[in-house]
């Protein structure tokens, strides 16, 4: 079967023939691949900045944003059977006692540095025409979202922060109201998403799904067809050129949230000293290395402790934010189905992913999918 693969050692990226995996326990399920989709995290395995094969191997085949036919499944495997589509998850807990988050089941907070994820450290990856995995992993997907479920595991990045924002919400009374339903927790305050690409535009969606009124920014200037979809979703666009940090305040009022999508760490800062009284910072981008800045850290850190802020980064997803992607992305169809479609605006066959991975993205979220 065909597969993608990286050779750190030879710094090579190619399409390999690979045997195909095959169920060797009774808890495991082979799946037929559907679709992959491609981010930030494959091209920086592909230019050799990380990206682990597993032990043994010279290789790594990569891929870890991953939509799945079952084709078989093993004899202990009860909730799912051929036909079913899943999305797997990509963390794998670590072998120690003491991790106390793998042991919980909760690998997304693993406590050491010996977890292993598919498609990018230690395991490979889903951008093969095959894989097995254990049926746990694996979360169903209803049959009507197949064009837009390759979306599920970038969007467990907002659903995780969600997961973490609420209790700290709840810090400040007002911020819930116990009457307002669970779907309209935003009511009444404001979100500024900072980044336009597919995890800012999905975090975006995920805050107009619970009534937060929303704010994008980015660098982008109409007409750009990112600017179309914030539009669609009921979104504010400000464009990052029109517009320098230290007006955002003056143009969208006291901010409550920032979602960080943007992995600037420039931006970042400046739009830190934008938010508003007791707001909520969410860092979701993995800044490359950029010129140093200097800041007047007292300050920072007076305005935070004056304004009850709070700052917090967040990364992998647990099994509760993949059901949580997957009830939301039902949603986002339901209430805007041409712009979650426009975030994947073009299919690449298996035969051009190389190309496709290292040159320029095709549309808002290269998609690498498999003929049936
Ligand atoms: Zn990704
Ligand atoms: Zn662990």
């Amino acid at each position: 079967m065909k597969a993608i693969a990286v050779f750190p050692a030879h710094r090579e990226v190619k399409l390999i023939e690979q045997e195909e995996p095959v169920i060797t326990q009774p808890n495991q399920v082979k799946l037929r691949m559907v679709e992959v989709g491609i981010c930030g995290t494959d091209k920086e395995i592909c230019s050799f900045a990380y990206g682990t094969p597993p032990a043994g191997s010279d290789y790594l085949v990569i891929g870890h944003e991953a939509l799945g036919e079952v084709v078989e499944v093993g004899a202990a495997v009860t909730h799912l059977t051929p036909g079913d589509l899943v999305v797997p998850t990509v963390r794998r807990p670590c072998p120690h006692e003491h991790c106390r988050s793998c042991r919980a089941g909760h690998q997304d907070f693993c406590e050491t540095d010996d977890c292993t994820e598919r498609g990018i450290k230690g395991a490979h990856g889903y951008l093969a025409e095959f894989v097995v995995d254990k049926a746990r992993y694996l979360h169903p997907v209803p049959r009507h979202l197949r064009e837009i479920a390759v979306l599920v595991e970038p969007l467990t990045i907002a659903e995780k922060a969600e997961y973490q924002l609420y209790p700290l919400m709840q810090r400040r009374p007002p911020w819930i109201d116990p009457e307002v339903s669970e779907r309209a927790q935003g009511r009444g305050h404001t979100a500024l998403v900072l980044g336009a690409g597919p995890v800012g535009l999905l975090g975006a969606m995920a805050l107009r799904a619970r009534e937060f009124e929303t704010f994008i920014y980015s660098r982008q200037q109409a007409p750009d067809p990112r600017i179309e979809v914030a539009q669609a979703i009921g979104a504010s666009y400000l464009s990052s050129q029109e517009l320098p940090t230290s007006q955002l305040t003056a143009r969208v009022g006291p901010i409550d949230l920032v979602y960080e999508a943007a992995g600037h760490s420039l931006l970042a800062f400046e739009v830190l000293r934008a938010l508003g009284p007791n707001g909520i910072y969410v860092l979701t981008g993995v800044p490359g290395w950029q010129t140093l800045i200097e800041a007047d850290l007292a300050a920072l850190f007076r305005e935070m402790v004056l304004k009850n802020q709070v700052v917090f980064g967040t990364v992998n997803a647990g099994p509760h934010d993949f059901s949580a992607a997957i009830s939301d992305l039902e949603i986002f169809h339901q209430r805007w189905p041409d712009a979650v479609r426009a975030l994947l605006a073009e299919r690449t066959p298996i035969e051009q992913a190389v190309e496709r991975i290292l040159g320029r993205p095709a549309g808002m979220k290269s998609v690498i999918s498999f003929r049936a």
